[in-house]
């Protein structure tokens, strides 16, 4: 019998995070103060973040242990499972090997609760009673609500009003595991308020959401902060991820040419490929990772590189990153979860250093990938994964021309169980084409206020 699905046994969960700044060639520039303009010491996000998380945020360490009780808690779903995509190839008449790492078999159903554990631990060392966050797609929220319960944390979310809207099982997800969840923009905030004032019928925005759940955090002693991608922490717990593929492409005696993720503040990317990325800086064995992001929010492909506000309102400290601007709202698509202005500062320093690579692609090409993935596969992708297939399928057509056997792995991030209803709007052709022109970049660029980046 073919080999279709690689697994790793319990002991093979990783022992650690792997932390790629140890091994960059140029360190990401460090976040500023808006007020000063100096560079932020981690003390001052301590009203936000537990300590253990800001010793993270700031590590240059290479590899930080797992505590034991995450791990016993990863146990739940991990290791999870690596597929040979060969009904896929077979579609694509192929000559290239397609492998996908799946994340979907999370209870939360995504890459998300490798991070949201980790995170809900680190607050209750330092006794957190009380976490905020925002949620785009609702996956985050959920994947946090689930974190918090298991060690008794209250979790509060403001989820984006759009998906609020178009995804109330997510919603009720967070409910069962004992979550609060508000839509945003809400009433409940100074942030909220001033969005709603401006914009009443608001679709809301991941920036957004940020805004309001860091204001009630900041503003709360007993509250702390949880956000579910772009930040340092965030990237390096997902890198179990990427730690357990390169053990299951050596048990199925292959390399990946090219490993590929959707992209929205960079976190499943991350973690699927800068595991692989080490052997890349090294020179040891060379990869192309690259980030799949909607044409509808480009912040890599048309973005600039530039400090700017991680969230809407300009509350966060001054992020060095690719971004297309914190007032940027995009036009409201499927794949929530990718609808965020700016990237992740290390994802944005290996790109401007050409260490990794981005690309575009249109909401109707990442569901015509997606519903052929499920067709040759079974497994139904969230809409955000569809993006990094959509790639992957592009590379493998590149393949097919040339004749090349490359290996292409895939991060299928979290399943789409959930996302029926964009499915729907897919099958019924009520998708638009979403290409933003080179006046509108323009625009939304214009309104970033901070001074260009030296170099
Ligand atoms: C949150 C999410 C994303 C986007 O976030 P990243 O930090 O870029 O990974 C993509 N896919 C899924 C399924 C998500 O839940």
């Amino acid at each position: 019998m073919k080999e279709t699905k690689i697994v790793l046994s319990e002991q093979d969960i990783p022992r650690s995070w792997y932390n790629i700044v140890a091994d960059m060639p140029n360190k990401p520039l460090p976040p500023l103060n808006p007020a000063t303009g100096e560079p932020i010491s981690g003390d001052a996000l301590a009203p936000l973040f537990p300590s253990g998380l800001i010793h993270q945020e700031v590590s240059q360490e290479p590899w930080i242990e797992i505590p034991d009780e995450v791990r016993e808690i990863y146990a739940l779903w991990r290791p999870t499972p690596m597929f040979r995509a060969w009904r896929l190839e077979k579609a694509l008449d192929t000559p290239a090997k397609i492998f996908y790492k799946y994340e979907g078999v999370s209870p939360a159903g995504s890459h998300k609760p490798n991070t949201a554990v980790a995170q809900a631990w680190y607050n209750k060392q330092d006794g957190v009673t009380r976490i905020t966050t925002e949620t785009g797609a609702g996956q985050w929220g959920s994947a946090l609500a689930f974190a918090c319960q298991l060690f008794g944390i209250k979790c509060e979310v403001y989820m984006v009003r759009i998906s609020y809207d178009q995804k109330p099982y997510r919603k009720l997800m967070m409910n069962t595991w004992n979550a609060d969840v508000y839509p945003s923009p809400s009433d409940r905030t100074a942030a909220g308020r001033k969005i709603l004032a401006e914009h009443p019928d608001s679709p809301g925005s991941l920036g957004i959401a940020i805004s309001e759940a860091v204001e009630v955090a900041a503003t709360n002693e007993d509250a702390r902060y949880a956000l579910g991608s772009v930040l340092n922490h965030v990237l390096l717990h997902q890198t179990v991820i990427g730690q357990e593929a390169i053990a299951q492409m050596e048990i199925a005696g292959e390399y990946p040419d090219i490993v590929v993720a959707p992209f929205g503040g960079g976190s499943n990317f991350a973690g699927l490929a800068f595991p692989f990325l080490r052997y890349h800086l090294t020179g040891e064995r060379p990869i192309r990772a690259i980030a799949a992001e909607p044409t509808a929010c480009p912040k890599l492909t048309r973005g600039v590189f530039r400090y700017d506000f991680g969230d809407t309102v300009g509350m966060t400290p001054l992020l060095p990153m690719y971004t297309l601007g914190h007032n940027f709202v995009p036009a409201s698509i499927h794949a929530g979860g990718l609808r965020y202005h700016g990237a992740g500062v290390i994802v944005s320093q290996l790109l401007k250093d050409k260490l990794i690579e981005a690309q575009a692609v249109d909401q109707i090409d990442s569901f015509e990938a997606g519903v052929l993935f499920a067709r040759s596969e079974g497994i139904i992708p969230a809409p955000e994964a569809n993006h990094g297939i959509a790639v992957a399928l592009r590379e493998a057509e590149i393949a097919r021309k040339e004749g090349k056997a490359k290996t292409i792995l895939i991060n299928l991030c979290g399943h789409g169980n959930f996302d029926m209803a964009s499915y729907e709007a897919y099958f019924a052709g009520k998708l638009e084409r979403l290409s933003l022109s080179q006046e509108e970049i323009n625009d939304a660029v214009s309104k970033i206020d901070t001074p260009e980046i030296a170099g």
